[in-house]
Formats: structure tokens, C-alpha cells, sequence
């Protein structure tokens, strides 16, 4: 299996030369020359399989260059029931995304995919778990090192640090906003007392973390030497993990491969609902996917306009399911890839727009960049949108009928799932946080504490380690040079 860019260059690296790096050389993201496809008779013999022999032999699909012995042994020792314990007191570890009816009434069918039983309590454990293995294997087999440096403002850092912790040869350097994180967040982070995290508190905004990131990423040289990497959101290896639970939950909702189901998918960087698209294209029965977002509603515009119109980060709305509040989708240029046939310079000529004109219109309409928006419906996409309100009477609904409290992610899940949901196709809303994160909106929706996982009772009170410094490149890289030693 070879990997190509969005946007055309010529080289086709394997996955382990994708694994460690981020963007390909002309600024494109990489997708799979083809996508593999899954036969009905592999589908039939992949029912009983538990959810690690099913990762590897989806792994094995994308990761050609890595014995299939060593694929085996790394899912297995990715997902155990030992790591993703932290589920509700109901659902069985060993099921790893454990799937739980909600509501089945007049032929159709509701039901939540639990992807928020790992260490951070967020879906992004889900794949970077696995990342974290892949790559301490990886390093080992080239006696090399990595240095992780990224900003955070919550989820995706810590689901980082959980996954790095204790490998051997990777060390982590994580920005985050100083005192601007929520107390259970930074407890998350700061508690972690292993030698190769660095928890780096910023003094200054989400913004200022962002910047000094991009600023050590543009200086090449040092980037070279400290053997400086990261882990975001457009890493392939995160979007192959990702592409398992789609298999896990169709397999777990459905008794035979002639049956479809559909999955709405809480949005942001359109890294989790890429997957499912996916999963899609290699033949999984999925009739369709929709795209929940909240007031930060890029994407849904996209899919009920065909305009792409990416918003300043000023513009971006704080709302009270932070993390998909994005102004530009990081993923979505691997949609528009295959929506264009694979047309990489028509795609490379509409993410250049993006950078001059803050967009591009596939609405057809006289003027606009082309007619594609007619077939995003071929592709299974849909969309719906969430505010404020839409979250707290969801979380209230959903607590009042099933007794159980969802996260305010999951609920804009939820809320455009039900606008969506039709008879005999199982509508499966992924689950991407537990409500104990976002307990201040749980406070506002049911005037109660979210029920914290046991092993989180006391997190706010144990022993910190971070150091806090003023948002100053130079001294960043001086730190980040005494601590690598290189
Ligand atoms: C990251 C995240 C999302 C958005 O996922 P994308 O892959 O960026 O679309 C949604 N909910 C939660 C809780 C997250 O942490």
C-alpha cells in the first residue's frame, strides 16, 4: 500500500514513512493510492472478532510494510480492557466501544457508540493510543527519537500525553493556555509525573500557543536537529484508527452484511466522520453520515450549500462543546479529493483559495468553483447544526428518558441525529467525550455534578509538575533544546 498527496506530488512513501510526519511535501494531506476494499465474505468473518484482531486486520490493510505479527501484538497490546476501564459502571470494558440502545420505536433505531472509556476520557484516546504504540515501534526499529511538540487547549494534548507517557525514545512538549483550561483538564495534564512529558504553561492565550508552535515548525533547521514531530489531527495513522470503530459499531448494530446503518459524527476538524468515509469506500454498509457541528458551522454550510467559507479564529465562537470550535476543518481536503475524482490540481488550486480568499464554492452556481455539490450526497453526507440551548435540552432529554447523561458533544450529536434518523437503518451517534469533562454545562443542563469515573475522584488534588514561561520562541527553544539534550 502505497500513499499519495492531495495535491499531486509525485512521490508514493508506505505507512511507517507517513507515520512519523505530517503534511506531504506540497502542503496536501495523504490518502491511500486505493482504498482497500472489504469483501462480504471478510465482513461475515469479522463479526466474532474482538476489537483488537479486528483493528489489526484492518491495520494490516494500510500498514503493508509492517510484519503482520507485529500489527497483531500492537493492537492487542493497544486495546486492552485494562485501558479503556474508565466506562460507565454498566458497559463491559472488554467490548472496548461498547454500544448501547437508546431508543427503538415505529422501526427505527437509536444508539450511542462509546468512544470515551480510555485514560482521557475523550474519543482521541481511541486512535492515539494506538499512535502512541506505532510510533514508539517505529523509533525502535530505527534506533531513532521524536520529539512531540504541539499546543493544546484541552482534549487533544492530554489524549497526547496519555499515549506518549513512558514510551521509549518519544518525549512530549505541550503548550497549553496558563490558568485557562478547566481545572479537571489541567489536573489531566499537569498530574502526569513521567520524566519524557514536559507540560509548558504559556502565559498568554490558546493563540499565542498556537503561534510559537507554527514558529519552531518554520524554523526547519531546529525542527531537524531536535528531531521535532507532532501528532495532529491530519496524522494518517490517527484516521486509520479511527476507521475501526466504524466496522466495530456497523458489526455490533447489524446481524448481516445485507443491513445498513448510518452514524452521526460531533465535528470539528472532520478527523473522526473522514474515517467513517472511509470505511465507507472500503465497502462497509453505511447508507449515511452526518456531520453534527455546533454555532461553529463551517462544515454544515458546506454540506447544505456547497460553500466552503473558513472563518477568522476571531470569529470562532467559544461555546460550551469547545472542542469542535474550528474555523478551518483540517481534514476535509481528503473529502474534497475523492468528491473531485482524485482531480489533485483542482484540489491544490481550491486549498490555495482558501489560503487568498478564505474559501471555495462547488455550489454550481454561475461564478462558482465547480458543480460537485451535487454528488456530496452520493457519498452519504449530510449535516445538521446545535447552539447553546440545543446542548442543555438534549442533555436534559436524553438524562430524563434513557438515565444517562451525555457530554455536550455527544448531545449535538444527538440532537442532529434525531433529525436525521429513519426507519430500518440503525442511526449509530458516536460518543466523543464523557460528561464528567464539560461539568460545567452538566451543572447548567440537570443541576447536578456529571458522575466522574472511578480513579478521577480526586484528580484536581494531586501533585502538579509544569512549568509556566512567558509566550517567547527563543527561550521555548532553549527549553526544548536542555531537555532533548541534542
Ligand atoms: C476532537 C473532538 C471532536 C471533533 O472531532 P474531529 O475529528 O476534529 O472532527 C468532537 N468531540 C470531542 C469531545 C473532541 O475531543
Amino acid at each position: 500500500m502505497r500513499y499519495h498527496s492531495t495535491r499531486g506530488h509525485p512521490s508514493t512513501p508506505g505507512f511507517s514513512d507517513i507515520l512519523l510526519g505530517g503534511l506531504a511535501p506540497d502542503g496536501g494531506l495523504y490518502l491511500p493510492e486505493h482504498y482497500p476494499r472489504v469483501s462480504d465474505q471478510e465482513l461475515s468473518s469479522w463479526r466474532r472478532l474482538p476489537y483488537a484482531a479486528l483493528a489489526a486486520e484492518l491495520l494490516k490493510k494500510f500498514a503493508s510494510d509492517i510484519p503482520a505479527a507485529d500489527i497483531e501484538a500492537l493492537t492487542a497490546k493497544t486495546y486492552t480492557a485494562q485501558i479503556y476501564c474508565n466506562g460507565r459502571r454498566d458497559e463491559d470494558p472488554s467490548q472496548i466501544t461498547p454500544l448501547r440502545n437508546l431508543e427503538q420505536s415505529e422501526g427505527r433505531q437509536l444508539l450511542l457508540q462509546s468512544l470515551s472509556n480510555g485514560p482521557t476520557l475523550a474519543f482521541k484516546d481511541m486512535a492515539m493510543q494506538l499512535l502512541g504504540n506505532l510510533f514508539e515501534y517505529t523509533l525502535q526499529r530505527q534506533s531513532g527519537e521524536l520529539n512531540i511538540f504541539g499546543a493544546t487547549s484541552g482534549d487533544t494534548g492530554s489524549a497526547a500525553e496519555y499515549a506518549m507517557r513512558g514510551k521509549q525514545g518519544i518525549r512530549v512538549f505541550m503548550l497549553s493556555p496558563h490558568q485557562k483550561m478547566s481545572a479537571f483538564q489541567s489536573a489531566q495534564m499537569f498530574s502526569l509525573q513521567d520524566p519524557n512529558i514536559f507540560n509548558i504553561a504559556i502565559e498568554g492565550v490558546f493563540d499565542d500557543c498556537q503561534d510559537m508552535v507554527k514558529a519552531v515548525s518554520n524554523d526547519l533547521v531546529f525542527k531537524e536537529q531536535q528531531k521535532i514531530g507532532t501528532v495532529n489531527s491530519i496524522n494518517w495513522a490517527r484516521v486509520v484508527a479511527q476507521v475501526i470503530y466504524y466496522f466495530r459499531g456497523y458489526l455490533a448494530a447489524t446481524s448481516n452484511n445485507q443491513q445498513q446503518v448510518s452514524f452521526t459524527v460531533p465535528s470539528g476538524n472532520f478527523g473522526n466522520i473522514c474515517a467513517g468515509h472511509i470505511a465507507r469506500m472500503m465497502g462497509l454498509p453505511i447508507k449515511k453520515l452526518i456531520v453534527a457541528t455546533n454555532e461553529n458551522d463551517v462544515l454544515h454550510e458546506f454540506f447544505q450549500t456547497g460553500i466552503y467559507r473558513v472563518r477568522k479564529s476571531a470569529e470562532t465562537l467559544h461555546t460550551s462543546s469547545p472542542s469542535m470550535d474550528i474555523s478551518k476543518a483540517s481534514n476535509f481536503e481528503r473529502f474534497i479529493f475523492d468528491l473531485l475524482d482524485g482531480d489533485s490540481a483542482r484540489v491544490a488550486a481550491l486549498f490555495r483559495k482558501v489560503e487568498t480568499h478564505g474559501g471555495f464554492d462547488l455550489s454550481g452556481r454561475s461564478g462558482s468553483d465547480g458543480d460537485e455539490f451535487a454528488k456530496v450526497g452520493d457519498f452519504g453526507f449530510d449535516s445538521g447544526k446545535s447552539t447553546h440551548a440545543d446542548r442543555l435540552s438534549t442533555i436534559r432529554d436524553v438524562d430524563a428518558r434513557y438515565q444517562l447523561t451525555i457530554d455536550t458533544h455527544t448531545a449535538d450529536g444527538v440532537k442532529v441525529a434525531r433529525e436525521h434518523w429513519e426507519p430500518q437503518v440503525p442511526m449509530i451517534v458516536l460518543e466523543t467525550a464523557l460528561p464528567a469533562k464539560f461539568n460545567e454545562t452538566i451543572r447548567e443542563a440537570l443541576g447536578r455534578d456529571a458522575e466522574r469515573p472511578a480513579g478521577f475522584e480526586h484528580i484536581e488534588s494531586l501533585p502538579q509538575r509544569f512549568d509556566v514561561m512567558a509566550p517567547d520562541v527563543a527561550a521555548i527553544k532553549r527549553y526544548i533544546a536542555l531537555h532533548t539534550g541534542l
